[in-house]
C-alpha cells in the first residue's frame, strides 16, 4: 500500500481493500502523469489523499451514491470526483469536460484501475444538455471546481432527472453562492434540499456540498447559449 493510500484509509476507515486497490491506481498514474499533463497542481501524498480523494469521497456523505446510480460529473478534469467515486461505489459514472486530453488521462486510469463503470464525455456542458441523448438522462449530477453556482446550475440542472439530484462541491462560500444563485435554482426546475459541511482534515478547510433535488423538467429555453449564460446570469 502507497502512503497515498495508508492516509486516505486513515480518514476513511471503511474503504474495502478493493476500493483501496483501485485508488492505489490511480495515485500512482497521477503522480507520474502530473508533470507532464499539468493535471492538477497538487502531487505531495497528503494533498493528494485529502484535497482529492477524501474530498471526491465526501459526495458518500450525502447517502445519495448508493447503488447503481447513472452519475455525470461536469468539468472532471483530471478525474475528479469521477474516478474515486467510480472506484468506491458502485456508480455508473460519465466523465464529462471540454478538453478530451484531460478525458483519455481519465479513461486510461480507469482501465489501469480495472473500473469497468467510468464513461467519458467529451464537450462543453451547456451544448451536451440542449442534446436529447443527455437531457434529464441521469440519476445525480456533480461537479468540483468548475464555476460559479448561478452559472454552473444552468451548465448541470438540464442533465438531472426528474427526481434525480444535483450536488454541487463547493468551498468555504458554498452558502454565500447558493444564496445568489436561488432564482436560478427555481428556474431550472430545482429545490435546495441541503447543505451539507464536509470539513478536510489536516488543511482545516471547511468545504460545503449543495444538495439540490430536481423537482420538475428544466425548460427548453435553457441552457441558453454560454454567451447569454456568461453576460446575465440567472
Ligand atoms: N473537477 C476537477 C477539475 C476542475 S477544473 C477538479 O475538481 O479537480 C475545471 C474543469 O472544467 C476544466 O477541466 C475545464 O476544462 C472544465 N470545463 C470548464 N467549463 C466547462 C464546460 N462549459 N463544459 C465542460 N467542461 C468545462
Amino acid at each position: 500500500m502507497n502512503n497515498i493510500i495508508s492516509i486516505t484509509k486513515q480518514y476513511l476507515p471503511d474503504l474495502s481493500d478493493a476500493s483501496c486497490a483501485r485508488l492505489e491506481v490511480i495515485a500512482d498514474r497521477l503522480v507520474e502523469m502530473n508533470q507532464h499533463l499539468n493535471l492538477t497542481a497538487l502531487t505531495a501524498d497528503e494533498e493528494v489523499a485529502l484535497l482529492h480523494f477524501y474530498d471526491s469521497l465526501t459526495l458518500l456523505t450525502t447517502g445519495l451514491f448508493e447503488g447503481e446510480q447513472n452519475v455525470l460529473d461536469v468539468g472532471c478534469g483530471g478525474g475528479f470526483p469521477s474516478l474515486p467515486l467510480a472506484a468506491c461505489t458502485d456508480c455508473r459514472v460519465t466523465s464529462n469536460d471540454a478538453t478530451a486530453k484531460k478525458l483519455k488521462f481519465v479513461e486510461d486510469t480507469a482501465r489501469a484501475a480495472g473500473i469497468g463503470t467510468l464513461t467519458t464525455l467529451c464537450g462543453r456542458a451547456e451544448e451536451l444538455g440542449r442534446s436529447a441523448d443527455y437531457r434529464e438522462q441521469f440519476d445525480r449530477v456533480v461537479s468540483r471546481g468548475v464555476a460559479r453556482m448561478n452559472i454552473l446550475c444552468e451548465w448541470c440542472m438540464p442533465f438531472v432527472k426528474v427526481g434525480g439530484y444535483f450536488v454541487a462541491m463547493k468551498g468555504n462560500r458554498g452558502r454565500e453562492e447558493l444564496e445568489e444563485a436561488q432564482t436560478a435554482v427555481a428556474k431550472l426546475g430545482g429545490e435546495i434540499v441541503s447543505v451539507i459541511d464536509a470539513p478536510i482534515p489536516v488543511f482545516d478547510r471547511s468545504h460545503t456540498l449543495l444538495v439540490i433535488k430536481k423537482v420538475a423538467p428544466t425548460d427548453e429555453l435553457y441552457p441558453r447559449p454560454n454567451g447569454r449564460i456568461m453576460k446575465k446570469p440567472l
